[in-house]
């Protein structure tokens, strides 16, 4: 268990080419299993939100609209995945870009019935089936 947390987190891609930095981060990720983010990631997505303000961003960093509501952003160098953004609304990034996110706790799975057999997460979190999400969220499963 981390004493001090960072102030800002500072993180990079794989080639580094993007740099980014997160002003308190909240310590708590979460995973999907979309369709979407099964395709976009290989099996499922981590991810933790930070306000827009919170958040600064430099390099050469590409973007794909994956829904009528959000995009999905990704480094144009080494192709590292970066965020999810719906409009209007703070960051998702991958953990992964963060050294000092080691010891994030997984707070949730979204799709958790949609989940890969190869991907189970153990542990105590909150698992929200794809009913219960699409009810309370704007969604697009798939995409031809
Ligand atoms: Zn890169
Ligand atoms: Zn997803």
């Amino acid at each position: 268990m981390r004493n001090e947390a960072p102030e800002t987190m500072t993180g990079h891609c794989l080639c580094g080419a993007v740099r980014l930095s997160v002003a308190h981060p909240v310590r708590e990720a979460s995973a999907c299993h979309c369709a979407m983010c099964r395709r976009w990631s290989g099996a499922a997505i981590w991810g933790f939100e930070a306000p827009a303000e919170a958040v600064t961003v430099q390099g050469p960093v590409e973007t794909y609209r994956s829904s009528s509501f959000a995009e999905r952003a990704w480094c144009r160098r080494c192709g590292t995945h970066l965020w999810i953004r719906d409009d209007g609304e703070g960051f998702d990034l991958t953990p992964g870009l963060f050294d000092d996110a080691a010891d994030f706790v997984l707070t949730r799975e979204v799709y958790a019935d949609r989940a890969f057999d190869c991907v189970s997460l153990a542990g105590g979190h909150a698992r929200v089936k794809r009913a219960d999400y699409e009810r309370d969220h704007p969604f697009v499963e798939d995409k031809p």
